[in-house]
């Protein structure tokens, strides 16, 4: 048995640095942060330093809408990395946020068969020791 295989250890758990805590510190709030560039006016996800579009330093936190669009998704029906095992099945989904980025997240509170391409969503948060965007029909909160 490796390290990893360890009772107790979940693979869902981030790790926070220096640069990405402020991000965790938000969503333990409530509230999703994109990085906004005031370079060329976009906003990025994931998190980085400079802008991915105009290579811009010139970047900050800045709160996003919470809204997003469908793009796609898979349901997963196995994972055996812990805790996902005892979730499934879950919908694992990449959504279109209003600002622009595309992210990876997890749709809830929504049967598989109503789930549809370019359907509105709103952002909500799991709480399960530390706070996880995640993703649900708009209007059900
Ligand atoms: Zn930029």
């Amino acid at each position: 048995m490796t390290g990893s295989q360890a009772a107790g250890v979940r693979f869902d758990v981030p790790e926070p640095d220096a640069f990405t805590r402020p991000y965790w510190d938000a969503a333990a709030e409530g509230r999703l942060l994109l990085r906004h560039c005031d370079g060329c006016g976009r906003d990025h996800h994931y998190p980085r330093e400079f802008c991915p579009s105009c290579w811009s330093e010139d970047v900050r936190w800045r709160d996003a809408s919470g809204r997003a669009v469908l793009y796609t998704w898979s349901v997963v029906h196995r994972n055996d990395l812990p805790p996902f095992g005892a979730r499934t099945p879950y919908v694992a989904a990449v959504v279109d946020l209003a600002e622009g980025p595309r992210m990876m997240t997890e749709v809830v509170d929504c049967a598989e068969d109503r789930l549809r391409v370019g359907m509105a969503l709103e952002v909500a948060f799991r709480e399960d020791g530390f706070a996880v965007p995640v993703f649900r029909p708009a209007g059900t909160g």
